[in-house]
């Protein structure tokens, strides 16, 4: 079913594969995208059409790209994975635009980044199934017309507010994708453990949940190195205070930040008396880029109140301060 076509480089692991929910009904948590997209498939099928156009927002390793999986495997189609900095040329887009079939989905991760020839040519291709290329240059070019089959953009993106509004309103469904609860990310631990054979006590799933972001990602590749350690140590079982031994080996503290996150956050507490402070100046300080702080630390930072945004920057928050045991060294310095 999956036809990887240019498959994202990310920190999937070999066995990510096996983990992953293939079913709408095993997709843990998520309610509100799940009932809309349930609705969606049922009306699409019923129709016998393509699913409509589907932006899928929110931070890394919220599950995108397994829903878009899902929705191929509810529908009955064929799914093609790419992203965005693999469709540099027209003819990488346009190569897989016509190799789809009827009713497939074609997803784009971090749809946020193509380039405007890019974009133009999936225009036309969303609104009316056509391809419009480009044969010849200057005063001779013109413009051949192909017709697409009826198929399905799934656009994934951390930053929906990055995208044009040409390529935004092209979208029928616009939905985001919030961190999980704590009782969610357990139930995907539990999930993923049982898959994985790896024996775990409720207590100990919960402890991973406790310190995985809101994220299964996270909860998982927790899991996979909870495993190593318990291995190695020699036990069978895994419960919570394992799980927090080896998780303090790893540097994964209560609250799931990890070195980064408590760089980041240190910066702003010890070089900027707590901000308010700009990205750019906590990135300089702190040798990370500025794009992966605001897409990949901060929005858990910020969900956990432990930064907030205001229009003169960022600012560390109370509980930041009680979080690395800041409190006192820097209140009476500033
Ligand atoms: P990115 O945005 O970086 O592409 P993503 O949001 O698409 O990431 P996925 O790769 O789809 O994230 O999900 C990461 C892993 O988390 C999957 O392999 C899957 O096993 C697990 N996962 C994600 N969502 C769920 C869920 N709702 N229920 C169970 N497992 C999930």
């Amino acid at each position: 079913q999956l036809l990887l076509a240019t498959a994202s480089c990310d920190e999937t692991e070999g066995s990510e594969e096996n983990v992953r929910p293939r079913r709408l009904d095993d997709y843990i948590g998520q309610k509100d995208l799940k009932e809309v997209l349930a609705i969606a498939i049922q009306a699409a099928k019923s129709r016998g059409e393509a699913l409509d156009h589907l932006l899928l927002y929110g931070p890394p390793g919220l599950g995108k790209t397994t829903m878009s999986l899902i929705l191929a495997a509810e529908m009955g189609v064929n799914c093609k994975i790419t992203a965005a900095p693999a469709l540099e040329r027209p003819r990488d887009i346009s190569g897989l635009l016509i190799n789809l079939k009827p009713g497939d989905i074609l997803f784009i991760d971090e749809i946020h980044r193509l380039n405007r020839v890019t974009e133009e040519l999936l225009y036309p291709a969303m609104e009316d199934y056509r391809l419009d290329i480009t044969i010849g240059k200057g005063h001779s070019a013109k413009i051949r017309s192909i017709p697409l089959p009826p198929f399905t953009l799934v656009g994934a993106t951390t930053k929906v507010g990055a995208l044009t509004s040409p390529l935004r309103d092209r979208f029928g469904l616009i939905q985001r994708l919030r961190f999980y609860e704590l009782d969610e990310l357990t139930a995907i631990v539990l999930r993923t453990a049982q898959i994985l054979k790896v024996s775990i006590a409720e207590d100990g799933a919960q402890e991973i949940a406790r310190r995985a972001r809101g994220t299964p990602r996270i909860a998982n590749r927790l899991l996979r190195r909870v495993r190593d350690y318990a291995q190695v140590k020699g036990m069978n079982a895994i419960e919570r205070e394992l799980v927090s031994e080896a998780l303090d080996v790893l540097n994964v503290d209560s609250r799931g930040l990890d070195w980064t996150d408590r760089l980041v956050l240190g910066t702003i507490i010890e070089q900027f008396r707590g901000g308010p402070v700009g990205l750019e100046a906590v990135a300089a300080a702190t040798g990370e880029d500025a794009k992966t702080i605001e897409e990949v630390y901060e929005p858990y930072l910020l969900q956990i109140g432990y930064i907030n945004r205001t229009p003169r920057g960022r600012i560390a928050t109370e509980a930041a301060y009680q979080h690395l045991g800041m409190m006192e060294a820097s209140r009476s310095r500033g």
